[in-house]
């Protein structure tokens, strides 16, 4: 006769949800009684559409370190293996004699169909598998417009959306009886060594901007949630789209790797605002925000071409350019316009960039150079480490105009004036961009209008210390419009 579920161990699989507090499949699994045996498989699997970006292999080192230990407090130590979780899952759980799989769903095309698939074979093994939702307040199933279909536009979906969201309170960390710590057979089931899998940069070691600017983890998370909601999110409003300013919650890695979800966000929001009624706004705002998160992953879901394919057909044809030193510029932050080129090297920094100013960069690729925007969610991927596919492709879509709901695609963004707008004092550029840091605001986002001798003042060398813009905005915009009028005519 089988053992009753409550003795035999429970697999609780990790993947983008690094986190005990709030964690339903942990929940669950602890809820049982049974031995806990939480697992995490760094995947590889062939012919992988996404393996994690650079940026993203460095923050999960830490933020499996912080997982590590916090299973080994609760007496549960994570277990590490790497490969095929299709392979890997039977393999424990005939090593350890587990009668159940527990895990938190993810949404990316891709990852739903092979989970899929390993809860088939599970089934077919007489081994119990459980999902959970942990990292939406809605998954994408359960929002509807009135005619029963997916949202298409943010504004209907989010409305419809905060209407009726009541998300349930967050879970604690479970907290295990004696017996759930005993790991069954005896010996422990085998783990990698963390440093083995090579996650983190070596030769060279490109990662010093991104340890001096980030702390990975599930109490990091909780700390700059904490941070922002006592006073920065009132000022969100305001001074979200300042890249000079710390005005957002600089969450997003944080979330992407589940170290803290969206329904943990949401109650320590809305008490924030019910505390602070002066905060109110802010907390509105922000949670909006959370809401384009939500909507992102509803339009994947919907329609798991994003990624690769725009949504609007029109542009499946658009005669993007192919321009290698173009790209090469853009890349490296020396495209010659400030706000672009400061916004490329803080992703190169730092593995994150400001929203007003990937926006900026992103219509900079698409539209003055007229390259193909998967280019540019590409290198995202590669150098964010908040890169998410629902995000960064709904992002890179919405900006070239040919996502749902996107900025149509005439309204091409001035660099210059959006630097003067958002970096009113060039502070930001200052940062980034050091080899301007003497130009005076006026002149600090169009350095080519500069008199020679303010620049000479500057120690600026147009063309040699900093170089001189690789494309005239103006022509290049006009470009545009005319290709986008050309294409318009022809559907
Ligand atoms: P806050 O302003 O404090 O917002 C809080 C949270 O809300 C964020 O952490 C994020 O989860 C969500 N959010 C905020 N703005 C957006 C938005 N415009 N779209 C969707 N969610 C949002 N975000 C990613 O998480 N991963 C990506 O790979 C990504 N790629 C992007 C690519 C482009 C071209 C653009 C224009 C945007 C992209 N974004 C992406 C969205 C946004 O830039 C980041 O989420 C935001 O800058 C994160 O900083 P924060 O946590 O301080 O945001």
């Amino acid at each position: 006769m089988p053992a009753p579920l409550s003795a035999t161990p429970v697999i609780v699989w990790f993947r983008n949800d690094l986190r005990l507090a709030d964690n339903p499949a942990l929940h669950a699994a602890a809820s049982l009684g049974a031995p806990i045996l939480p697992l995490y498989v760094l995947e590889e699997v062939p012919g992988d559409p996404r393996p994690l970006g650079g940026a993203s292999r460095w923050w999960l080192r830490g933020s499996l370190e912080r997982l590590g230990a916090a299973c080994a407090a609760l007496g549960a130590p994570l277990i590490l293996r790497r490969g095929d979780p299709a392979a890997i899952l039977p393999a424990l759980i005939g090593e350890s004699g587990a009668g159940a799989v527990f895990w938190n769903r993810r949404y990316a095309p891709a990852q739903t169909a092979r989970d899929a698939a390993i809860k088939e074979a599970l089934k077919r093994d007489g081994v119990e598998a459980r999902s959970f939702n942990a990292n939406l307040l809605a998954e994408p199933w359960t929002v509807q417009n009135k005619s029963g279909g997916p949202f298409k536009v943010f504004t209907p979906f989010w409305r419809s959306l905060s209407a009726t969201l009541a998300p349930p309170l967050p879970l604690p960390v479970p907290a295990l009886l004696p017996a759930q710590r005993l790991i069954a057979p005896a010996t422990p089931p085998a783990s990698d060594p963390l440093e083995s899998w090579g996650l983190a940069p070596t030769a060279p070691d490109w990662a010093g901007g991104l340890r001096a600017a980030w702390s990975p983890g599930e109490a990091a998370a909780r700390d700059a949630l904490a941070a922002f909601l006592d006073g920065p999110v009132a000022r969100y409003p305001t001074e979200r789209d300042r890249p000079d300013q710390d005005g957002t919650a600089r969450l997003s890695p944080h979330l992407a790797f589940g170290e803290i979800g969206p329904r943990q966000i949401w109650h320590a929001a809305r008490h924030t605002a019910d505390a602070h009624p002066d905060r109110q706004t802010g907390v509105e705002s922000f949670l909006r925000e959370i809401g384009w998160r939500e909507f992102n992953h509803h339009l994947l879901h919907h329609a798991p071409h994003l990624a690769d394919q725009p949504l609007d057909e029109r542009f499946a044809a658009f005669p993007w350019r192919d321009d290698p030193a173009g790209l090469a510029a853009w890349t490296r932050g020396r495209t010659g316009y400030p706000i672009v080129d400061a916004g490329m090297r803080q992703l190169w920094e730092t593995g994150w960039m400001h929203n007003r100013v990937r926006m900026i960069a992103a219509s900079f690729l698409v539209k003055d150079l007229l390259l193909p925007w998967q280019t540019g969610e590409r290198w995202f991927w590669d150098t964010l480490v908040d890169a998410d596919l629902a995000n960064n492709a709904g992002g890179w879509q919405w900006t070239a105009g040919c996502g749902a709901d996107a900025a149509p695609f005439f309204r091409i963004f001035n660099p210059v004036l959006q630097g003067e707008k958002f970096d009113p004092e060039g502070d930001y550029v200052r940062r980034f961009v050091p080899e301007l840091r003497r130009l005076p605001p006026r002149w600090i986002h169009k350095p080519w209008d500069a008199p020679p001798e303010i620049l000479r003042q500057a120690g600026v060398r147009l063309g040699e210390s900093y170089p001189r813009p690789i494309i005239d905005h103006a022509l290049a915009r006009n470009r545009a419009l005319s290709l986008f009028a050309e294409q318009k005519g022809r559907t």
